[in-house]
Parts: C-alpha cells; structure tokens; sequence
C-alpha cells in the first residue's frame, strides 16, 4: 500500500524571502510536494491567476463555503483586512493519494490545522531579525513607509508565536535556507 501523504505548514513574515525559497525547495528536493491553493476574498494582484494563485472568491461565496463547512479552516487574516481560507478539497484526497502537501497560511491557520492533523510537519520561515527586514523591505522600494511600517508590525506579532512550530529556519541566506527546509522534509521521508 502508499504511504500515506503528508502535511507540511509553513509561515512567516511576507519580505522574508518565503516564496522563493518554497519554489526552489519544491524543484529539487525531490519529493511529491504539491501547493494547497488557498481561497480569498482579496482581488488577484496584476499577473496573479485564479486556480494557481488563489481561488479568488467575492465575500458572499466564501461566506457560503464557510457556512457549507468546506474550509479546513479560515480567518480574516490580522493585518490584511480580508478572508483566506484553505479548502478541504485541496487537502484531503491529495494527502490520501501520498502527496506532501504544502500550506503557506499565516499563525492562526497554522493552529486550527494542528488541531485536526496533529502531525503536521510546522515550519516558520524568519528572517534574522525585524531591523534586517525593515532594510529588505526598503531596499525592495516596492512600498510606502507606512505600508512597511504595518508589515513590520504584523511580522513582529507573527513572531511571538514561532515557538508554536517544530522548526524554525532563519533565511538570511537563500541558499541555505532552501537547504535546510529539504532537509527538514527528507529527515520525515526517512521516517516513513
Ligand atoms: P497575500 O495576500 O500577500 O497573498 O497573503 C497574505 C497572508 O495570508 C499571508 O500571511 C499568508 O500566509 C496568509 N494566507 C494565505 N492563504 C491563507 C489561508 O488559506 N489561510 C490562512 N489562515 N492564511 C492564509
């Protein structure tokens, strides 16, 4: 018989270099990682795309899938002023077919999903400090004072709860960071 699939849950600050490690860890560490495609009531940001991105649903139809009880679990996520939600859908029937697959949901998803899949592999991705991510975020230029100044506020409060998951990996180094999370994940493999 497979192997039953399994569960990986990342987190942490946006500007800490999350994304891009998740994509290479997801080219070359060489399992059968898939990306859970999360739901929000956010409009898609220019060259976003529905189903890879986000189901991208209007506040009533997520309200409705909320109510139907076909989230995983869902907030309004603190800091964006809009609901994300991960659809049972994506979940289940990919884990009973032996995929690993990857949620990147913030703190209060990451415990609403311990609570029914109590193995899940947790893994908080920070960077070395908030002063280094403040200069990333304006070395970026991408962004207002202010709006850094709100992401710095919600990444602090996102760190206060690190200790909430069984890894941490400090990504002041991508490639490192890309190192350490595909040996985080095959040390699981070799468990099975
Ligand atoms: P963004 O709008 O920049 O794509 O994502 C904003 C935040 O929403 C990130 O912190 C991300 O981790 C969180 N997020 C994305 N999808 C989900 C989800 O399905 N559930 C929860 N709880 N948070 C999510």
């Amino acid at each position: 018989m497979k192997a039953p699939g399994k569960l990986i849950v990342i987190s942490g600050p946006s500007g800490a270099g999350k994304s891009t490690v998740l994509k290479r860890v997801f080219a070359k560490s060489g399992l059968p990682l898939t990306w859970s495609v999360s739901a929000t009531t956010r409009p898609p940001r220019p060259g976003e795309v529905e189903g890879e991105d986000y189901h991208y649903l209007s506040p009533a139809e997520f309200e409705r899938r909320r109510k139907a009880g076909e989230f995983l679990e869902c907030f309004e996520v603190y800091g964006r002023g809009h609901w994300y939600g991960t659809l049972d859908s994506e979940v289940a029937p990919r884990l009973q077919r032996g995929d690993w697959v990857v949620l990147e949901i913030d703190v209060d998803g990451t415990l609403a999903v311990v609570q029914q899949y109590p193995q899940a592999i947790t893994i908080f991705v920070r960077p070395a400090s908030l002063e280094e991510l403040d200069r990333r975020l304006t070395a970026r230029g991408t962004e207002t004072r202010e709006a850094i100044d709100r992401r710095l506020e919600v990444a602090r409060r996102e760190m206060q709860s690190m200790d909430r998951y069984r890894h941490v990996i400090v990504n002041d180094n991508v490639d490192q960071a890309v190192q350490q999370l595909c040996e985080i994940l095959n040390s699981y493999r070799e468990q099975e």
